[in-house]
């Protein structure tokens, strides 16, 4: 699409997704998709329940089960087939009631021809953000106008073979990269979580934090981190101050056991498992939570997850809550209901917005000082500090968790496959934002044919 094009069809989808919009029965009594949701001369619409029938549309995708990707699904849904995971399929049948009939899951990592849509096959990749949340990876002809946009390609009918890779919500890794669908192909179209598209937000390695966390709990239990952390505001208390000599624990048994710690972790609907199971396998222990989110547990194929749950509270060392309950009061409330079990607590709170970035990001950076400066940030269990509201009986701490890519990783993404086209599906609402994600998207254009080593060495295969 020519960039004026391309202007036409963002005017186009603010005017439809404009919040003040509402659908008449002269309308179609139905919202108008915007470009990005229909793929370009193919029938298939990704995330996009909210606009009911789309015309042409033949298939209808589903990237993950959060509420603002599914929005409008419900048992009522007779538009066309939904394509999505094995997970997915049972999180939105369990959690929406959608008809069984209308839900096809789809097998990962191998490519299926998608029914009624001219030959265009998908293969679905794990996309390291939710369970069940995936990339789809389409390949085919243009074979149709679909979707409401007044741009035309002119390429429908012609013999070129086009290649979307549709990220949904994605935490960007090398394993992406690498996938044999996404190696060495040349990717027309990348549809990009843009979430944290902008240089501020810099958090540290996904897997770093998860042992940290794990370390951090298991040090925590055992005894060896004990006390009240520095309450006086200050935030150079660190952890070495308020570490006590392990005899201090040791030397009463008996107190040790009347005064065992719960873990607890704040979670949403369905997201940061991860942190999850890898505490509870440090502490060797069981988690328990109640049984609307134990219901959400089980839709996941996750045999290593549901070994870990129980319904007895006591018997587990992790509890589940919602993350409202992760502040000091209600901690200490619920806690008191195990008395006899357990006597303290420390709730752990996965935000994406508690890391400080290191003084000296300069927003002006070239390329490769943003991807040299990401890959010398490390993250151990000492980098998490008790929040302020900490106490003897009830200590906090923000994590800076996220299933959404850093600014770091999308750079090492982008410059690590090979596209001809970004297009951002997060943050699109205002023309400033777009101007400012589509500056980020030339620069790494540029750096791409500056640089003639295509990929970013990562530190790990699950990290860059
Ligand atoms: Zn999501």
């Amino acid at each position: 699409m020519a960039s004026h094009k391309e202007n036409e069809a963002w005017k186009e989808a603010d005017l439809a997704e404009d919040r003040s919009f509402r659908p008449t029965r002269a309308q179609g009594s139905r919202r108008k998709a915007p470009f990005y949701k229909v793929l370009q001369g193919m029938p298939i619409a990704v995330d996009a329940f909210r606009y009911g029938a789309i015309p042409g549309v033949t298939a209808y995708f589903l990237t993950h089960a959060h509420s603002d990707h599914y929005t409008n699904l419900s048992s009522n849904w007779k538009n066309g087939p939904i394509y999505c995971s094995g997970d997915t399929a049972n999180l939105i049948i369990h959690m929406l009631a959608v008809d069984p009939e209308w839900v096809h899951p789809l097998p990962m990592d191998v490519p299926t021809v998608v029914p009624d849509t001219g030959g265009v096959t998908v293969t679905l990749i794990e996309a390291n953000h939710c369970p069940g949340s995936c990339l789809f990876f389409f390949e085919g002809t243009q074979t149709v106008h679909a979707g409401d946009s007044a741009f035309k390609s002119p390429f429908i009918g012609s013999e070129k073979v086009f290649r979307y890779l549709h990220c949904g919500d994605f935490r960007a890794s090398p394993q992406h990269v690498m996938h044999p669908a996404v190696r060495g192909k040349n990717i027309d179209h990348v549809y990009l979580d843009t979430t944290y598209l902008d240089p501020k937000y810099t958090f540290p390695p996904q897997p770093l934090v998860i042992s940290a966390c794990a370390e951090l709990a298991k040090r925590i239990v055992s005894g060896e981190l004990i006390g009240a952390p520095d309450t006086n505001g200050k935030r150079n208390s660190t952890m070495d101050a308020w570490v006590m000599p392990s005899e201090r624990a040791d030397d009463t048994g008996v107190k040790q056991s009347k005064e065992r710690m719960l873990v607890v972790v704040g979670t949403y609907s369905i997201g940061k498992e991860r942190i999850v199971k890898a505490i509870a396998q440090a502490l060797g222990t069981k988690v328990y939570c109640d049984a609307h989110k134990m219901a959400i547990l089980r839709c996941q194929n996750d045999p290593e997850l549901h070994a870990l749950l129980t319904k007895d509270p006591s018997e587990a060392g992790v509890h589940l809550l919602p993350l409202g309950m992760i502040v000091s009061d209600k901690l200490k409330a619920y806690v008191q209901r195990f008395k006899g079990v357990y006597s303290r607590a420390v709730g752990f709170r996965p935000t994406g917005w508690t890391y400080t970035p290191p003084s000296g990001s300069d927003l002006s950076q070239a390329i490769t000082s943003i991807i040299s400066r990401g890959q010398s940030r490390s993250f151990a269990y000492a980098d998490l500090k008790p929040m302020q509201k900490s106490t003897y009986a009830v200590q906090l701490y923000g994590i800076p968790y996220s299933e959404h890519s850093s600014f770091f990783e999308l750079t090492c993404f982008a410059m690590s496959c090979d596209w001809v086209k970004m297009i951002a599906t997060v943050n699109v609402g205002n023309e400033k934002s777009r101007a400012k994600m589509a500056k980020w998207m030339e620069r790494w254009e540029n750096e791409k044919k500056r640089n003639k080593e295509p990929m970013v060495k990562p530190r790990a295969a699950d990290y860059w």
